[in-house]
């Protein structure tokens, strides 16, 4: 494997920081510096102990494509980690990986492949000299000369190489242009690549600029960054000149949920206690940035899945195939990262890892025949991040471990922690207090009053072993204390403050409900940004799914209830939530009675709309977690209202009720699923299974402007308790005792009404209760108003009732309903719906939500 990546840098790179002044100054330079550098074309000078960036270079992007892909036509996708090409379109199943890569093109040119294109290349180096305290350009030298950029008195000067390498392929038949490239890389050493020295490890996202390095003995986080921008090369300085650092790439989900297991104390214990191990399956990830497609060799899990678009025509690039399932249990931390673009035929995304393309379609003989086999070694299709994986082992805190042979696509890579628990806690009682230093705002006489192992901010103190939970873009919520009272603290990274900004600000103006989560303060530090909220016991998730210590001992109607006042509480605000799920749906820790509640949480998504505005434009972005997303959300050409959460919420009623299914199927269809309004309510238990349906379906209209609001939501009878049902039936059958069959309101009722009584609803009621009946009137078996005046007077006379006939409808309010709803499940519902006519009426206004 190495003998491949040498081969390739041996051939396009040149040794290239010219050995500085002062030996022992620049050592120490060389040993603090991290080099990162970035898709957009930044390099990030980061201090390897605390990741904090120094400086930055600016230069040109990475990679440089046509952005525009045409159907049908043969296309190219850089990788712009080496400029490997990919191949796509032109009648071809797939992308498929070319035998060489840009730089090698380049330095074959001219030449001819044997379909008839033709390439031309060119390569320009410059040098860039730096101070690399500073970062200051001090001058650049190319085949233009010398240039001057900035007058410097700097001890020590680095220089570093840099190659932009530009192919140009064409049509020998029409002389037309074909396709373009750019490609640039820095120069580097080649020598010394003993990586088991190495202190850490570093982990990067495919799609974005997330990255996490790790420290390589421990498996302990060190530090977060984002660099706006995925990560292409990490690099060190060393007197020779920059040296490639090896790196992973994952797809950020994987790479979430791989940085908060790491975290999690919980999760160690487990992991170290069961061996437990983490798949991850190579993938090749195609993307797009502003100067065009790029394609990625990225490392996923499980969870991370393509979703096939729904109108997926030959063109398409089909998603990657699933690998095999460990189990249900990660299921609903399934996020999909496929994202489709409307009107080109690029699927962004996770694929499988291409085959290397045929001679018949690759230039590759052509150029094969000038070249001698040298520039085109055999490729491994192994994407660059494993490379390093699979010749480092043992002894460091991973193992990475080939478990397939090299020809089958699919590599699975076991990822093994190594350590034994003592060791990890004294690690994190370290960086614990490595933080306590690094926080700004702490004064040393406040170290005195926190407790051992916890951070203080400001106001804010938290035990950064004591995770809560971690949620999206590097956010971990941990337990803590504001002014002595317990707290969660909710730690963001620098990209997400503006989220962090307007979540502090709409709930400063929401909190004040019982079903909010309540904000008690926020601090930052250089790092971060901290928010202090109520404390809170579980998720809805963790209730649901059993976790949490109260499973069983709460009322989820009343949970469910008190979740949708939230939700209204906002509405009125005119905040629309825009991520209503059971994670977010958090349940209080128990009061001195031991009643919890729910509190709707998360309020970085959240949308205020302006004043009488209901809609906001979908500029800003579809928001969201994939899998509760309204239909409407995901259409640019629809706008997005309050309505949106109510979809999500309908979503989250079923899920309660079911006890963790959702409406619209498993995690890997379900958004799919929402875009096609295809749901299914069939696991509803049968109690009161009418009245439930009903709501739920009033949610998941596909039309949002059908869909029930949540002052609605708070009135449907699914929330009524037995008394309140009994109150009901009863007003609604002295409201219709004297009305002629012809009303508006007998209408609406008797309607349907037959299937609702079960064509006579006498042969369905005990024998005492008929023998009773029989005494006093003749009740007509086929009519509602029958069967409600039954039970009304049965009601109303039920002292006087015998004593077997007592037993046999039970005891007033709860059995004596149920005697007649478990009868006719219809009926309440059916009652409730045909009733609305009359919601106006004083006596009916308590019953009914008017607009
Ligand atoms: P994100 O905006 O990234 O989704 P959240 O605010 O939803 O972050 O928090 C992520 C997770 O942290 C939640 O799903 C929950 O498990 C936990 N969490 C958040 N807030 C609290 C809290 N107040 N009390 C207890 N746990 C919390
Ligand atoms: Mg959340």
């Amino acid at each position: 494997m190495w003998k491949i990546s040498t081969t390739i840098l041996l051939f396009c790179l040149q040794i290239t920081v010219l050995t500085p002044v002062c030996e022992a100054n620049f050592l120490s330079i060389h040993d603090s510096l991290l080099f990162v550098s970035t898709l957009d074309g930044t390099l990030h000078a980061v201090s390897k102990t605390t990741g904090k960036t120094q400086w930055t270079l600016q230069e040109e992007p990475v990679i440089k494509v046509p952005v525009e892909v045409t159907a049908g036509k043969l296309s190219f996708l850089p990788d712009p980690k080496d400029g490997s090409l990919y191949a796509l379109g032109d009648g071809m199943n797939g992308i498929k990986k070319l035998p060489f890569t840009i730089p090698q093109l380049v330095s074959a040119s001219p030449c001819k492949s044997n379909e008839g294109i033709l390439y031309t290349g060119h390569k320009k180096d410059v040098w860039i000299a730096v101070d690399p305290v500073t970062g200051e350009k001090i001058r650049t030298l190319s085949m233009d000369g010398t240039q001057k950029v900035c007058p410097s008195d700097a001890e020590n000067v680095i220089y570093i190489g840099r190659s932009e390498y530009t192919i140009t392929m064409f049509d020998s038949k029409t002389g037309h242009k074909r396709w373009n490239a750019t490609f640039t890389d820095y120069s580097t050493n080649v020598a010394n690549k003993d990586s088991k020295d190495y202190d850490y490890k570093h982990l990067s996202s495919s799609s974005n600029g997330m990255s996490v390095t790790l420290d390589s003995k421990s498996g302990e986080i060190k530090w977060l960054n984002n660099y706006n921008s995925p990560v292409v090369a990490m690099y060190s300085l060393s007197p020779d000149g920059l040296q490639k650092i090896p790196f992973y790439t994952f797809a950020p989900e994987t790479l979430e949920h791989l940085t908060g297991k790491l975290t999690s104390r919980l999760w160690k214990e487990k992991f170290l206690k069961h061996g437990d191990q983490e798949v991850f399956y190579p993938t090749l990830y195609v993307g797009e940035y502003e100067h065009g497609f790029y394609a990625l060799g990225s490392l996923v899990d499980e969870t991370t899945v393509a979703v096939a678009p729904k109108n997926q025509g030959p063109l398409l690039l089909e998603g990657p195939k699933l690998p095999p399932k460990k189990g249900n249990s990660r299921e609903e931390t399934s996020t999909a990262s496929t994202k489709r673009r409307e009107h080109s035929y690029m699927m962004l995304g996770h694929h499988e890892i291409p085959e290397e393309s045929s001679n018949k379609m690759s230039p590759a003989l052509a150029i094969t025949d000038k070249s001698n086999n040298v520039i085109f070694p055999n490729i491994d299709p192994v994407p660059e991040p494993m490379k390093p994986n699979i010749t480092t082992t043992a002894d460091q805190g991973y193992q990475y471990i080939d478990v397939k042979v090299r020809t089958e696509q699919s590599i699975k890579i076991l990822l093994q922690k190594q350590l034994e628990a003592q060791k990890l806690m004294s690690q994190e009682q370290k960086s614990a207090q490595t933080s306590i230093h690094k926080s700004g705002s702490s004064s040393s006489d406040l170290y005195d009053a926190v407790p051992d192992g916890h951070v203080q901010v400001g106001k804010i103190v938290y035990n950064p072993k004591a995770v809560l939970g971690h949620g999206c873009e590097g956010t971990f919520v941990y337990k803590g204390r504001f002014e002595n009272r317990p707290c969660a603290v909710k730690r963001l990274l620098p990209e997400c403050f503006t989220f962090a900004d307007r979540e502090v600000e709409l709930l400063r103006e929401s909190d004040q409900h019982a079903h909010v989560i309540r904000y008690f303060c926020m601090e930052s530090d250089n790092q971060f940004r901290y928010i202090a909220l109520e404390l809170c016991g579980a998720t809805l998730q963790d209730y649901v799914e059993g976790k949490s210590q109260y499973s069983r001992t709460f009322d989820s109607l009343q949970l469910l209830h008190q979740a949708a006042s939230g939700i209204a509480h906002l509405h009125s605000l005119g905040i629309v939530h825009r991520d209503i799920k059971p994670h977010n749906v958090l349940i209080s820790q128990p009061d001195t009675g031991g009643n919890v509640k729910a509190l709707i949480s998360d309020f970085g998504l959240c949308k205020k709309l302006s004043a009488g505005r209901i809609s906001f434009s979908r500029r800003s972005g579809a928001a969201g977690t994939e899998g509760w997303i309204a239909p409407e959300m995901l259409d640019e050409d629809k706008r997005t209202t309050c309505a949106v959460d109510m979809f999500s919420f309908g979503c989250v009623i079923y899920y309660v009720l079911t006890r963790g299914k959702h409406p619209f199927g498993d995690s890997l269809r379900r958004q799919s699923n929402i875009l096609e309004g295809d749901y299914s309510l069939q696991s509803l238990p049968m109690t009161d299974f009418y009245v439930r349906r009903d709501l739920i379906d009033r949610l998941l209209c596909f039309e949002p402007s059908k869909r029930l609001c949540a002052k609605a939501v708070l009135k449907h009878p699914l929330f009524w308790s037995r008394e309140r049902q009994m109150a009901f039936f009863q007003d609604v059958s002295d409201r219709i005792e004297k009305e002629t069959v012809d009303s508006e309101v007998l209408i609406c009722l008797e309607e349907k009404g037959l299937e609702v009584v079960k064509f006579d609803w006498r042969k369905h009621i005990s024998e005492e209760l008929q023998n009773d009946l029989r005494k006093f009137r003749t009740y007509k078996g086929e009519n509602i108003r029958d069967l409600l005046r039954a039970m009304r007077n049965k009601k109303h006379h039920y002292r006087e009732l015998p004593e077997d006939l007592k037993r046999s409808l039970g005891a007033i309010p709860d059995q004596f309903v149920q005697y007649f709803t478990s009868r006719f499940p219809k009926l309440l519902i059916h009652t409730y719906n045909a009733l609305r006519c009359c919601q106006y009426e004083r006596v009916f206004q308590q019953y009914y939500y008017i607009e």
